[in-house]
């Protein structure tokens, strides 16, 4: 395991076992986003999303790796 971690406020991405379309951008995904479970393909991505929540407020919108089962 060669996790490397950048732990920089909240934004934390580990590698998926599986791809899925990018929460932000559609792209394909390798992360996830452990707050949220979402797929996240970068870690630009991932501060827009934490951007998105943190103007809306709003957790449940993006998509979780259980909804591409
Ligand atoms: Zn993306």
């Amino acid at each position: 395991m060669n996790h490397k971690h950048d732990l920089q406020g909240e934004d934390i991405l580990v590698p998926a076992s599986k791809t899925a379309p990018c929460s932000i951008c559609g792209k394909e995904a390798h992360y996830v986003e452990i707050s949220f479970e979402s797929p996240i393909c970068s870690k630009e991505c991932a501060k827009q999303m934490w951007k998105q929540y943190v103007d809306t407020q709003v957790s449940r919108k993006y998509k979780t790796f259980s909804d591409f089962l």
